[in-house]
């Protein structure tokens, strides 16, 4: 249980005000997360490392000299978005690129992605690396498939000290991915968490015995067993480790035994004392190990045991001294290197938080921002009503935080949509900043995708002649081609195919629809093509999830549609009602 919260929807932001008031000598707080509060030395690589909340002292309490420049610090379990990445990395960057990593986790992948991209545009050289750690959540030789967690800590250090040391952005992005490819992780668990607020965990170990394998938001995991001792567990831990050992692996490693939350210090002291004797045995030499909580899971019980192999490189950066809120080794200042003249901290929170003033529109633009409005309120309306529901879909085989998302997403979209018209905005500028906000505020693989689909529709909108001769040959046609980027801006950034059980599922239907319905009224064309999608959204009950949250659950979720393909026929639907009533009160009123 989280037993202490003021709003519960308001923990991971009231978390990071009290972590950054406790350790204001090393941290400072910016849009989307925290950077050093000592100023980095000029010509030196930014890491900045991120992800959900719920893991301390990952990954804000991993910032500070010697360690990470930034964290980008997301809701509970849920991915920042691709907006709160690009602040942290402006803030952290010193003008020599920088390295974003995260674990293996599709919503953290696809706004790091993006965020990369964005970066790339405003002329920062960032590039981006995942770890792969978690032996449970793909077998070998899908070694790209598997999920980071308590290896996060040493690919994160090995990269952080390899800035530290002066190697330019190529070096530290090649040490971390050796980092990674040297790492290898095994959880267990012996009970579940729970998310503040909820009554109940997220999910549950029998009493009496252990999950293998389950993972840091309560993935399931390759087994459970009955609960052994500590000699029993330090057996099995070691050996299923070992036996995923690179090839060839180097004598020297670094050792992580990570409790999750609930675990005391003491009772990992005992597993310790059990399983450093077996990796002597096996001819390891152990480098500084750790024994803590340094990757954890809110208050879940159990514990994970990583090893990264080290060779003479890896360990001088594992050896080097970091001083963090929630991490330290050797001796390490909190002013780190010598102050330098780097980029004034409230210049850059002021440019990443402004809002583009919009491009002035025409009157006809305007109307039709006014309609887009109209239904993004339809389309928050439907949301708002079924959040209960979609949280239900989402928690059978994925994290359950799809309703709240959502909320969260189409809330902060209609609110920037209703600012963009009351400043003038046309119908384009509406969608985009609509977008904008979506990701912006919802986090998670939705979110990012959600707000990636109305910019990239709202793209194909405009405000000149041409558009406009488009748009009275044949609305139907515009929209149809609007749906096709949002097609295309959810292929690009998810990788997803038809029939992996995603919103695609949903909203390829509305679009095929759309396309065969050019030249029919579009109220009514539309209409069509939300039953489409919402008979789409029913069928991929019997389909089984191979990308997202929910693939390692798959069985679980057949027989249950996807909660993405829903909430996207849900909106189709809203939004068909809305136009026919907006048509309706037109044909009323006699135009
Ligand atoms: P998260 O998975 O981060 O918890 P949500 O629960 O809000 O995010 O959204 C889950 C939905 O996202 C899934 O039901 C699915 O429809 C959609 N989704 C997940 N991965 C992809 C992907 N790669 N491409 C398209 N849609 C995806
Ligand atoms: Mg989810």
């Amino acid at each position: 249980m989280t037993t202490l919260s003021n709003d519960p929807a308001l923990f991971a932001d009231d978390a990071l005000q009290g972590f950054a008031d406790a350790y204001s000598d090393l941290v400072i707080r910016v849009p989307g997360g925290v950077v050093r509060s000592s100023t980095t030395r000029r010509k030196k690589v930014a890491v900045v490392v991120g992800g959900g909340s719920g893991h301390y002292p990952a990954f804000c309490g991993l910032v500070g000299p010697g360690f990470a420049d930034g964290a980008v610090v997301g809701n509970v379990f849920t991915s920042p978005s691709a907006a709160d990445v690009v602040s942290v990395a402006r803030h952290a960057s010193s003008g020599s690129g920088v390295l974003l990593m995260t674990g293996n986790y599709a919503g953290d992948v696809m706004n790091f992605t993006m965020a990369q991209r964005q970066l790339a545009a405003d002329g920062i050289d960032a590039r981006y690396v995942v770890v792969t750690d978690d032996i449970a959540s793909a077998p070998q030789g899908q070694e790209s498939l598997r999920r980071g967690i308590a290896g996060d800590l040493p690919v994160f250090k090995a990269a952080a000290a390899a800035a530290e040391a002066g190697h330019d952005l190529d070096g530290v992005e090649r040490v971390a991915r050796k980092a990674n490819d040297m790492t290898r992780t095994l959880g267990v668990a012996f009970d579940g968490c729970t998310l503040p607020g909820a009554a109940q965990p997220l999910f549950t170990v029998p009493a009496g015995r252990m999950g293998v394998g389950v993972g840091i938001h309560g993935e399931p995991g390759i087994g459970e067993t009955d609960m052994p001792t500590a000699k029993e567990l330090a057996r099995l831990l070691v050996d299923r480790v070992l036996q995923e050992a690179p090839v060839p692996a180097p004598a020297r490693a670094a050792v992580i035994l990570n409790g999750l939350g609930r675990t005391k210090y003491e009772e990992l002291f005992v597993l310790w004392a059990a399983v450093a004797p077996l990796l002597r045995e096996a001819g390891i030499t152990i480098v500084e190990p750790d024994v803590g909580e340094l990757v954890t899971s809110l208050d879940m019980a159990g514990c994970s045991l990583t090893l990264t192999w080290l060779d003479d490189e890896l360990e001088a950066f594992w050896r080097a001294p970091c001083l963090a809120p929630g991490y330290r080794k050797g001796a390490m200042t909190s002013a780190g290197g010598p102050d330098d003249d780097g980029p004034d901290i409230a210049d850059v929170a002021a440019a990443a938080v402004a809002s583009p003033t919009p491009t002035p529109a025409s009157d006809r633009s305007r109307a039709q921002a006014t309609v887009v409005v109209t239904l993004i309120d339809a389309a928050e309306r439907v949301v708002r009503e079924r959040e209960n529901e979609l949280g239900a879909l989402d928690a059978i085989a994925g994290d359950g935080d799809h309703g709240r998302g959502m909320v969260r997403g189409v809330s902060a979209a209609a609110e920037a949509a209703r600012a963009a018209l009351a400043e003038g905005a046309g119908a384009r500028e509406v969608l985009i900043r609509a977008g904008r906000a979506w990701a912006a505020r919802a986090g998670g693989t939705s979110g990012v995708l959600w707000g990636a689909m109305l910019e990239a529709a709202g793209n194909t909108l405009g405000d000149d002649d041409d558009f406009w001769q488009r748009w009275l040959a044949d609305p139907t046609r515009v929209v149809a081609q609007a749906v096709a980027a949002a097609v295309e801006a959810v292929r690009t950034l998810g990788t997803a195919q038809l029939g992996d059980k995603t919103l695609l599922d949903a909203l390829v239907p509305l679009q095929d629809s759309l396309s065969q319905s050019v030249g029919r009224r579009l109220d009514e064309a539309w209409v069509a093509a939300a039953a489409a999608a919402t008979r789409a959204a029913q069928d991929t009950a019997s389909l089984r999830p191979r990308l997202g949250r929910a693939r390692p659950l798959a069985e679980q979720s057949v027989g249950h549609p996807d909660p993405g393909a829903v909430s996207l026929a849900l909106i189709a639907t809203a939004v068909g009602d809305g136009a026919r009533q907006l048509a309706g009160v037109s044909h009323g009123r006699g135009e």
